[in-house]
């Protein structure tokens, strides 16, 4: 059996008086149909990124609303996760394709932990991200619905990895982007669903902690709490842009020297880049005392991000491509003024000049920034805005109702039309 992960246990009541009105009757309506239904959700890890943090919520809750629902990580070795890698570059673009051995090194891992799976455990069996696409290959007459869940951009893949998948994605009953121009276009492929991922307000990432909280935590740090701070929370990865987020701050260091810059970048198993763009950030910083780089080896835990977001002038998320950039919605939700990449999801989370800025390179970051400082109030009633945005579209309980309508869907409950919201028209 694939290791089972922890979730531990998550009452859906104690969302009731955060969410918007109405959904909590949506979703008990919603599960009346399914109730029981065993779900599978499969990873590549548990630990670090914006999947891991979503089934850590996802998971609990799905299982309180009535639903068996219960998360395993596929087994792999540093030579698969190579590999894995490069698929998932592939999928977002990148031209490098796959040699003969990276394909059968990603058909063996595929093959190994499908012989660990027994799909008549399962009504519903939810993949996660290219890792464990294959698995289903090896079973060609479950009774399982599949659904592949894919969190980053794949409107424009590189054609030979997308021709190395196809066969397996097309076994499935349905796919889900977290945007429509995400979908690739290519026949033969499920029907595909949008919804965006959400963040978990409970969760000790996003509940309420006071300012003078967040400042005692940062002390520890060794960030100078009487002095602002710029802070970006993201993996060491050339897309989330940590160099240009050290750019942006040298600018405004030149307005206000007493800035500090704090990148906050935990660190996966399964992404051995990782380190290599980690030491490039910190040689980029060069001897600057004023740029904390900062990860999970150091302690820093998801209290310690929440301290971050919180304690921030400005909550920073450069990215130059994003699957959606959860970051953007947990700064808001905490109220701090947000500056963010013009790309991927983050466009549906920031109204710019409105809720936040949105930004395409490290002059129009720092630009952003200024502005926040020189007008903090101003900066907090939009970010207090964004956050109502957030209450509406992106909290765990709007995550939870739509794949319970898809559940119902595929299982040929009637919801009412509800997935016709959610389907993709392309
Ligand atoms: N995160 C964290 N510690 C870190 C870096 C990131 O807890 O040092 C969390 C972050 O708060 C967010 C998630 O990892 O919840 C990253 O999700 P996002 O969608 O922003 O990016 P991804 O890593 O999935 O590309």
């Amino acid at each position: 059996m694939l290791q089972l992960v922890n979730t531990g246990h998550k009452s859906l009541a104690d969302y009731a008086s955060l969410a918007p009105r109405g959904l909590m009757e949506e979703i008990k309506r919603l599960v009346e149909p399914i109730r029981g239904l065993r779900v599978l959700h499969l990873s590549a890890t548990a630990f670090g990124g914006g999947v891991a943090e979503i089934l850590y919520t996802l998971v609990p809750i799905m299982r309180d609303a009535g639903l068996e629902a219960e998360w395993r990580i596929i087994q792999g070795q540093e030579e698969f996760f190579n590999v894995t890698k490069a698929v998932h570059n592939a999928l977002q673009g990148d031209r490098r394709g796959l040699t003969e051995e990276d394909r059968e090194i990603f058909r063996r891992y595929n093959q190994l932990n499908a012989a660990q799976i027994d799909d008549s455990d399962y009504d519903v069996i939810i993949v996660h991200d290219p890792q464990p696409v294959g698995v289903i290959d090896h079973f060609s007459s479950s009774k399982a619905k599949w659904v592949w869940r894919f969190h980053i951009d794949m409107s424009e893949p590189n054609p030979e990895v997308l021709d190395f998948l196809a066969p397996s994605i097309s076994q499935y009953d349905a796919m889900i982007f977290h945007l429509a121009q995400y979908v690739p276009a290519r026949a033969g492929l499920p029907p595909a669903f949008i919804w965006p991922p959400a963040i978990d307000p409970l969760a000790p990432k996003n509940m309420a902690l006071s300012y003078e909280d967040a400042a005692y935590i940062l002390d520890q740090f060794g960030i100078d709490v009487e002095r602002p701070l710029l802070t970006q929370v993201s993996r060491f990865d050339p897309w989330k842009d940590p160099l240009g987020v050290i750019d942006a701050y040298r600018m405004v260091k030149r307005e206000f020297p007493e800035i500090q810059l704090a990148l906050v970048g935990s660190m996966a198993h399964d992404d051995p880049e990782g380190w290599e763009y980690y030491n490039k950030t910190v040689a980029y910083a060069g001897d600057d005392p004023d740029i904390y780089i900062l990860s999970n080896l150091n302690n820093v835990g998801s209290v310690e991000v929440n301290a971050f977001q919180v304690y921030s002038a400005v909550v920073i998320q450069k990215s130059i491509r994003e699957g959606f950039g959860l970051t953007v919605s947990e700064a808001l939700w905490k109220g701090r003024p947000t500056v963010a990449g013009r790309v991927g999801g983050i466009v549906t989370q920031i109204r710019d000049g409105e809720t936040g800025r949105l930004v395409s390179s490290p002059e129009e970051c720092a630009e952003a920034c200024l502005e926040a400082l020189r007008d903090p109030e101003m900066a907090r009633r939009r970010a207090l805005l964004g956050k109502e945005d957030v209450r509406h579209k992106f909290l765990t309980p709007r995550l939870l109702r739509d794949w319970l309508v898809l559940f119902n869907h595929l299982l040929g409950h009637d919801t009412g039309g509800a997935e016709n919201e959610l389907i993709a028209h392309i």
